[in-house]
């Protein structure tokens, strides 16, 4: 059952009010990015039959959203990786390198990417004191999404940011080869969730088919 969904409701009906993510909300943008976001089960993940590196996580180094915890694995099946924004951005080495490290070496099965909600950093409303490589992805996301997200109330419009920055965040990640390579030939999937410190749970992130993120 989606908890936030974005619909094709005419842009003439009234932006939402609700601004905590977990309750039932739909947003009514002009151009809306098809995604849903799911209550995460027990057994998102399978855990796998013998000890292994499985999972490369992507998180925000200001969260406090533990993901052996979150996903239910052991921390030697998987490996981290934390940024501010849990960001991917073409050029960055350290994040690059990690996840060719998990991808090519390790062969994990699944990337995960994970934000939470109220991050301090992943604001549509202000991004000031970030260095300009960090910014910059944010303000065009941001940009691109400016017609609705800015129509609803300040938290909500936070907490959706912090949701299409995950999704951004996974199209940089289909960008890489390594990444490409390994999705297409079904070895690796990806996973977008947005951890709600609120309720000590997560969300998982469903993509619709539309690629306007
Ligand atoms: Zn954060």
């Amino acid at each position: 059952m989606p908890i936030r969904m974005y619909t094709d409701t005419p842009p003439s009906s009234p932006p939402p009010t609700s601004s905590h993510p977990s309750e039932n909300q739909s947003h009514q943008p002009t151009n809306p990015p098809s995604y849903s976001t799911q209550s995460l089960h027990t057994n998102f993940i399978p855990r796998p039959d013998h000890l292994s590196q499985q999972i490369l996580w992507i998180g925000c180094s200001d969260s406090d959203c533990t993901e052996t915890t979150t996903l239910n694995f052991l921390p030697e099946e998987m490996l981290e990786h934390r940024n501010l924004g849990n960001m991917i951005i073409p050029g960055d080495l350290s994040s690059e390198i990690s996840i060719r490290h998990a991808v090519c070496e390790l062969r994990v099965k699944h990337i995960v990417v994970c934000g939470h909600y109220g991050c301090g950093i992943v604001r549509a409303s202000s991004r000031e004191g970030l260095p300009g490589l960090w910014s910059s992805k944010l303000d065009s996301l941001h940009a691109k999404h400016r017609h609705h997200i800015d129509l609803l109330p300040v938290q909500q419009r936070d907490d959706v940011f912090v949701e299409l920055n995950i999704l951004d965040q996974l199209r940089s990640l289909r960008g890489m080869a390594e990444v490409e390579e390994a999705t297409r030939r079904g070895e690796l999937s990806l996973h977008g969730m947005v951890y709600d410190p609120l309720s000590g749970r997560a969300v998982a992130l469903s993509e619709g088919c539309s690629e306007d993120v």
